[in-house]
């Protein structure tokens, strides 16, 4: 079960829920975030919630079923919001795209992918400074300078930026310029990492792994709240299958399906979701019809010409065609 606890919770009326919760059986987490104090409390017996509901200290009190607490439905009235500032919000109500190149090429591709995603309306840009690639012999991004230089900008433009962060090292030294920290599909259950993610107050976009359950993703964003950090962005993009057609299997059910058990923000990726350039678009109105919250997509000025994953990333017409389309299936189906 997941116990709210009151704000001004003494440290007396803490140890004592604790102990007539271990009376009943039950183990109890402490966790304490930007935005509450929580008991989650596991037990093998039924229990009357009433028993602990009195209890001094505790502000309300929820049975939660799922193997994942904190990032359950099952607990929170309401979805999850967040708020990168200068208005631009993701989830309950408010959508996003996020647009960019797969990795960050310099400074004019900064400045054109800016331009275009002032054209179109988009607030959130994406890139890699720090790219994980199958290959060592690959181009594996431009580093901190190169992020640096990107916040420079892209902050002068008022957007917002996501990158990812690879291990634990990196997160101080990222801190300061990002809006939104990704990890990416082959991290998603970094514990290290993830438990890191959990201790700071920014934003974390949490993709699943390439061969992930949703719930064992559920269960990492699971580690990041228990540390500490509410600010969770879910993102489904793609994972491996038999099929050799595209580079990876989109898996749309599990948009539908991470909305419904959990209150944190579903974001799609249909860009790695498919890997196929001309089939993008098409997965991304599917995604958005599933219920995405945001889309995630890789776009650059020539995308043949790209670093990395130029296969699957759209033209600035093709990707002004998909903001305009996004926005009428939304107004259509009012979500
Ligand atoms: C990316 O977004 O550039 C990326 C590497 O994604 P993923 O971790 O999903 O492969
Ligand atoms: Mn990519």
């Amino acid at each position: 079960m997941v116990i709210q606890l009151d704000k001004n919770i003494t440290s007396d009326q803490h140890l004592a829920l604790s102990n007539t919760l271990k009376s009943y059986g039950f183990s109890s987490t402490y966790v304490n975030t930007q935005f509450g104090k929580y008991l989650v409390s596991i037990g093998k017996k039924a229990l009357d919630l009433r028993k602990i509901g009195n209890e001094p200290g505790v502000k309300d009190i929820f049975k939660v079923d799922d193997p994942y607490k904190l990032v359950s439905s099952q607990w929170k009235i309401g979805k999850t919001c967040i708020d990168l500032g200068d208005g631009v919000k993701i989830g309950n109500g408010h959508f996003q795209t996020m647009v960019g190149p797969c990795s960050i090429e310099g400074e004019q591709n900064i400045i054109d992918t800016i331009e275009h995603m002032k054209s179109i309306g988009a607030k959130i840009m994406r890139g890699g400074v720090f790219k994980p690639r199958s290959s060592p012999y690959s181009f594996r991004g431009h580093g901190i300078e190169t992020l640096k230089l990107w916040h420079e900008i892209a902050s002068a433009h008022g957007i917002k930026i996501i990158t990812e962060v690879m291990q634990v090292s990196q997160i101080e030294d990222m801190l300061p310029y990002v809006d939104i920290l990704q990890v990416g599909a082959r991290n998603s259950q970094n514990f290290n990492l993830l438990d890191e993610l959990g201790k700071i107050d920014k934003p974390v976009m949490l993709k699943r792994a390439i061969s992930g359950t949703i719930e064992e993703l559920l269960q990492s964003a699971e580690y990041i709240f228990a540390n500490g950090n509410e600010k969770i962005l879910l993102c489904e993009r793609g994972i491996r299958s038999y099929e050799q057609a595209y580079r990876n299997t989109m898996d749309i059910n599990a948009i539908a399906i991470l909305k419904d058990k959990s209150h944190l923000p579903v974001i799609a990726d249909p860009s790695h979701g498919i890997g196929v350039r001309k089939y993008v678009e098409s997965i991304a109105y599917a995604s958005v019809a599933a219920g995405a919250d945001a889309v995630i997509v890789e776009v650059h000025q020539c995308p043949e010409k790209a670093l990395s994953d130029g296969q699957q990333t759209l033209d600035y017409q093709q990707s002004k065609t998909m903001h305009d389309k996004i926005h009428q299936i939304r107004n259509v189906l009012n979500n």
